[in-house]
């Protein structure tokens, strides 16, 4: 079976050296000397300040929505805030999760990411924030969705699950936000296994949420403030430093293979349309079909021969009922119809690539 992606694994020696520094010092977790290094190194790496490593992207999610005050609501408040339907689940559920209402807005049929341009209607008095996600990697129309922010004084939070290593305009397309979140689940480009990051804009909500990760507490017999357990652990932190150490070798084997779909698959069939001024990371190879049949028997045939390819994001999240009931948004509804994600890892080998190339060829009804 060649999988949709394969968790990639680092230097098995080098994480076995950084295992016996987890054994001698006796520090398993409560921010430990390798969750520091991974910090630094990542700020570094990412061109980014004011980063808190987190357990999951999901508990990165909810404690951005915390610190900044978008969740954390009176009795008789509902708050609502205007994400996207076109994501993994996680982007909403945790917002429901946390009491906060989503309310959908349909996304840009070339760049999939969230039309700034339907964002205004659907503010109300309710309104707290803005949650776009840089989907598959590319840029949000950063501009455009932070003047709206600002204008209505919205708090302003990018999931950027997809957008590791992402650079905008040649710098850090993380430095756009309040707050922007990045998952390092096994599955994601640069991974802990479980993990997850937030980065801040400003370093008051990094050090609230600091607290809000280790219960609220502040000192040994000291609790500040209302809060969970999101701790990223050394074991985590030790996988993150390896995968880090790896990670431009990484990047250039899955740019060829991004490159080699491109080419043959990109003259035909609707590929994501990039921004311009984008940066971006190979993370996944997503292709639009002509219509919804083309991609299930696509799907059909590659599976026939041992091959996921997985329809993300499928369904709309518009029509998953414990979010709330909400109007179709066409585009997403269309685009997740006709959507599927191809093999994308490190270790696919070019004959088995050349396979499906070929296998997507002979079912196109051009
Ligand atoms: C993976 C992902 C998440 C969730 O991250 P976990 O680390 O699995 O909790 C959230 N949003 C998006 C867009 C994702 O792809």
């Amino acid at each position: 079976m060649i999988p949709v992606t394969k968790p990639y694994l680092p230097n098995r020696e080098k994480l076995n050296k950084y295992i016996d520094g987890i054994y001698e010092r006796n520090w398993l977790t409560n921010n430990g000397l390798l969750v520091q290094e991974l910090t630094c190194r990542l700020q570094e790496y990412l061109g980014v300040e004011h980063l808190l490593l987190v357990a999951n992207g999901t508990l990165a999610l909810q404690i951005a929505y915390r610190a900044l005050g978008i969740s954390n609501c009176q009795p008789g408040e509902r708050p609502e805030a205007i994400t996207t339907p076109f994501t993994f689940i996680a982007t909403s559920s945790s917002l429901k999760w946390d009491g906060v209402e989503p309310v959908f807005v349909d996304i840009d049929p070339n760049t999939w990411c969230m039309d700034p341009a339907n964002i205004e209607a659907a503010i109300t008095p309710e309104t707290r924030a803005i949650v776009p996600v840089h989907v598959f990697g590319n840029a949000c129309d950063v501009e455009a969705i932070g003047d709206i922010a600002r204008k209505h004084d919205l708090k302003l939070i990018y999931d950027a699950s997809h957008a590791f290593g992402v650079k905008y305009k040649g710098e850090s397309l993380l430095r756009y936000g309040d707050a922007v979140t990045l998952s390092f689940h096994a599955t994601k480009l640069f991974h802990t296994g479980e993990g997850g990051a937030i980065v801040f804009k400003r370093k008051e909500d990094l050090e609230r949420a600091r607290k809000m990760i280790n219960f609220g507490i502040t000192g040994p017999e000291c609790i500040e403030e209302l809060g969970i357990n999101a701790k990223m652990n050394e074991l985590q932190a030790a996988m993150g430093l390896c995968v880090l150490d790896e990670m431009d070798e990484n990047l250039k084997v899955r740019a060829d293979v991004w490159l080699r779909y491109e080419q043959v698959l990109g003259k035909t069939l609707q590929l994501q349309l990039k921004h311009q001024s984008l940066g971006y990371n190979y993370a996944y190879f997503p292709v639009v079909f002509n219509s919804e049949e083309e991609a299930m028997r696509v799907a059909a045939a590659l599976k026939e021969h041992g091959v996921q390819a997985r329809r993300y994001f499928y369904p709309s999240l518009e029509s998953v009922s414990c979010l709330g009931a909400q109007a179709d948004p066409p585009t997403s509804k269309d685009v997740a119809s006709r959507i599927l994600c191809l093999p994308v890892f490190d270790q696919l080998a070019q004959a088995d690539q050349r396979t499906i190339i070929a296998l997507i060829e002979a079912e196109l009804t051009l």
